[in-house]
């Protein structure tokens, strides 16, 4: 008996401290800011009406480079969590916001502050420290995105995140996640079954973006147009890239949406490739508007492009 109401008593003593420590940063919905649409999907998908989710990029833009607007700052200074893609993706433009916003939960080191990069082994990590002038992937390719088993550690970050701020909202946060995963799952075995024709099909694009693609469906990522991450293509790179890929019958030029046609479009010409245009995160085209339907147009855009040239 004694001992039962010790049992009460402490955990009337736990709610209250929760209650103290909790509740009142959002008595209502949890603000969420995310850089890029793809993890604005995710963290709608885990939070459901849990959440208010506000996306800084609109999905056309550079990944290493959104546009800031007047309206970013405010709605990061009232945000409880903000979630990005780490890795220093977003170095060009996330730290000065940061900083603006004023807002001490979303800073880095606390746990507001929600990096979907960690468990994540990036490939192309740079061998020397000495870092290429201008290179936007110092610390190894940040596109982890693209390909969707990786995308789960981003969606697990996220959900931990969650739950960390919001323990109160712990089982729905779980029930979301694993209805989103239950779909997702179901989905990558459709698309492996369906992007088995891409097996050691050789591509270029112009940023590089696809080198996790590329090792999920078994493509064969020959080369990109600029030079470096985030670096011009020279008149000399041009050159030597369309000269060996007709050499090594590439068939596949790969522009995103946020870089000029002109280029892609005559190295394609020039090689008797064929250009597509491929979203790299959700909302870059029409019809992408989730994750999952951003997928299902680069692996359905990807597999056209291939038969059509096998
Ligand atoms: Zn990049």
């Amino acid at each position: 008996m004694k001992s039962k109401m010790l049992r009460m008593s402490l955990m009337l003593l736990l709610v209250m401290l929760f209650g103290i420590s909790v509740t009142p940063a959002f008595a209502n919905k949890l603000i969420i800011v995310t850089t890029l649409t793809d993890m604005a999907d995710f963290a709608r998908a885990v939070g459901g009406d849990l959440v208010e989710v506000h996306s800084l990029a609109t999905g056309v833009e550079d990944t290493h480079g959104v546009p800031m607007k007047p309206s970013f700052v405010p709605v990061m200074n009232r945000a409880d969590l903000l979630i990005l893609v780490g890795l220093d993706c977003e170095h060009a433009f996330l730290p000065a916001l940061l900083e603006a916003s004023k807002n001490p939960r979303i800073q880095k080191g606390h746990a507001g502050y929600v990096d979907c990069s960690r468990g994540i082994v990036p490939l192309d990590v740079p061998k020397s420290t000495d870092h290429f002038e201008g290179d936007v992937h110092p610390y190894g390719n940040p596109h982890y995105m693209l390909d969707p088993v990786m995308a789960k550690t981003a969606i697990s970050n996220i959900f931990n995140a969650m739950a960390t701020v919001a323990p109160q909202h712990l089982a729905e946060f779980t029930r979301n996640r694993d209805a989103y995963l239950a779909v997702l799952d179901d989905k990558i075995a459709q698309w492996l079954i369906k992007g088995k024709v891409l097996k050691g099909v050789k591509f270029v694009s112009y940023h590089e973006h696809w080198p996790y693609f590329a090792e999920r469906f078994g493509m064969n990522y020959f080369g990109t147009i600029e030079l470096k991450p985030g670096i011009d293509p020279t008149a000399r790179h041009i050159e030597e890239l369309t000269a060996s890929m007709k050499a090594q019958h590439v068939a596949v030029v790969v522009r995103e949406p946020q870089f000029p046609e002109k280029t892609p479009k005559r190295i394609a010409q020039q090689t008797a490739a064929t250009m597509i245009t491929l979203p790299i995160m959700p909302g870059g085209v029409p019809n992408t508007e989730t994750y999952i339907k951003m997928m299902d147009y680069i692996v359905n855009t990807m597999v056209t492009a291939v038969q059509a040239v096998k």
